[in-house]
């Protein structure tokens, strides 16, 4: 991934999980230009989605 690109917030996709390596910082946006959203079982619930994305820290 392009370090610079990395830091330029994708304004299409707000993220408040700050523990992400790909989350804007200062602010509440991902830095990828797109993210899978994946489910557990079957969705029925918002808590069985979940940004299959998401790496741990920087
Ligand atoms: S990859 Fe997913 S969890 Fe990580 S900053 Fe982007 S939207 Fe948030």
């Amino acid at each position: 991934m392009d370090k610079n690109k990395m830091s330029t917030p994708n304004m299409h996709i707000g993220c408040n999980v700050n523990e992400c390596k790909y989350h804007g910082r200062d602010q509440d946006y991902c830095t990828l230009d797109k993210i899978m959203v994946v489910k557990h079982h079957d969705a029925k619930t918002v808590e069985c989605t979940d940004c299959g994305s998401f790496e741990i820290g920087k």
